[in-house]
């Protein structure tokens, strides 16, 4: 069969967008885009907070540093074009102890140098915003932070993808691959690139081109519970001060596109990649291989791993996890959260010799390919910054 020139693993939001991009600079070249599941959005890109990040948090020299906030502007550019609703919830930052107010400072300095508006705030000020929020002292205020639904982004990229002539095959896994082609289970397709953007298997098909064999993806899984409260009554986004050991942002409270509050995500260690829940998903051999890793991510020296798990693994316990969130919010009741959202897991890439998690995007060329290894949050805002900066920096027609 006729192949493509360029072919892309994984529809998700960062595969969706690189098509989108790549057909934008290349129009009338065949581009397809594999998933192997039916429907779109059916992991991360559609299981996220739906926060449009600002791109305050991370280091100046940073790629999420340099793709957030243009990746933040791009997205909502994207949604008014194709009529999809974003809610300007802002997002405050609280701190919960006095201890905690350096490193405030620490993240206004950090979103300065990243050139993201930002405001420092006292108690009053945050009454002000977020009455049902608390703080020591004072608070950061972010007005560029929103919210959008995950499902119906990935569903309008993929739409603007086929109209640009762009192909997205759903029930298509890609069982293997290699320079200048790839395979699934009904034929083997010759392409000129492709593009690995595989989400929680992105290591495993690098690893069939000899790419970032050093990796391997460690899963973490992020529950949610909804409030029942009616909608609106939680304005803002709010976050705790995030523990700089750890890439994840601690446990805080969003609000949904429709203004629904709720509590999450975890960061719960996972034994197997595609962990939502019961044994669905569950593969044996993933999980000793998981497990494997365990005893060097453990004494990493980057991350405070034993603390890390004993704070994340009662947050099984809805109580336990709405107790924790009252340090922000300190109204909130366990019995207000009854109604459990949908499971995300990331796919968090673990430098195996060091031990050390990547804090970074991680993007590696191959021959004739290239691989999105660490496609972390905020990696749903960043996306379309994201696809741009891969097609300047390493594709060319
Ligand atoms: C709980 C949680 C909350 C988050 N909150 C936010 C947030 O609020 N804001 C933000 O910006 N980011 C957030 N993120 C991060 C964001 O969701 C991810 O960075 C982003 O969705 C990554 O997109 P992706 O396309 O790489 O991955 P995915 O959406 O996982 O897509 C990968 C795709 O590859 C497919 N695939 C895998 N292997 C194969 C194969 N062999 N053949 C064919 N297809 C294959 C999968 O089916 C999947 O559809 C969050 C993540 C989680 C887990």
């Amino acid at each position: 069969m006729r192949g493509y020139d360029v072919a892309v693993v994984g529809g998700g939001i960062v595969g969706l967008a690189l098509a989108d991009a790549w057909l934008a600079r290349h129009p009338g070249t065949r581009v397809v885009v594999l998933d192997k599941e039916e429907r779109l959005a059916a992991h991360a890109s559609g299981r996220n907070s739906g926060v449009l990040h600002a791109g305050f948090y991370y280091a100046p020299d940073s790629l999420k540093a340099q793709l957030t906030r243009s990746g933040n502007q791009m997205l909502r550019e994207f949604c008014a074009e194709r009529g999809v609703d974003v809610r300007e919830t802002g997002k405050v930052v609280v701190t919960t102890s006095p201890q905690q107010l350096p490193a405030l400072e620490e993240l206004y300095a950090r979103g300065q140098a990243n050139g993201v508006p930002l405001e420092m705030v006292d108690e009053a000020g945050l009454r002000q915003l977020e009455p049902l929020a608390r703080t020591h002292e004072r608070a950061l205020w972010s007005p560029s932070t929103a919210v959008a639904d995950p499902v119906a982004v990935v569903e309008a990229l993929a739409q603007r993808v086929r109209e640009r002539g762009g192909e997205v095959r759903l029930g298509t896994p890609v069982i293997d691959a290699g320079p200048g082609w790839v395979r699934t289970p009904y034929q083997r397709i010759a392409v000129g690139h492709m593009i690995n953007a595989a989400g929680l298997y992105a290591d495993r098909v690098a690893h069939w081109f000899g790419v970032g064999e050093e990796y391997r993806m460690l899963p973490f899984k992020g529950l949610y519970w909804y409030a029942s409260w009616p909608s609106g009554r939680l304005k803002r986004h709010v976050y705790p001060v995030p523990d700089p050991r750890n890439p994840f942002l601690g446990v805080h409270l969003t609000v949904t596109v429709d203004g629904r509050a709720k509590v999450g995500p975890t960061a719960i260690p996972s034994l197997w990649r595609e962990d939502y829940g019961g044994v669905g998903g569950f593969d044996a051999l993933e999980a000793m291989d998981v497990a494997r890793l365990y005893p060097r991510f453990l004494r990493s020296p980057y991350h405070d791993v034993p603390g890390l798990v004993r704070t994340e693994m009662p947050k099984y316990s809805r109580r336990y996890l709405v107790t924790r969130a009252s340090a922000l919010v300190p109204s909130i009741r366990p019995a207000d959260f009854r109604e459990k959202g949908r499971i995300g897991v990331r796919a968090q890439l673990l430098h195996v010799p060091t031990g050390r998690l990547e804090m970074d995007f991680v993007v590696r060329p191959g021959e004739r390919s290239t691989h999105v290894l660490n496609a972390v949050s905020p990696a749903w805002t960043s996306s379309l910054a994201m696809a741009q900066w891969i097609c300047d920096s390493t594709l060319t027609a």
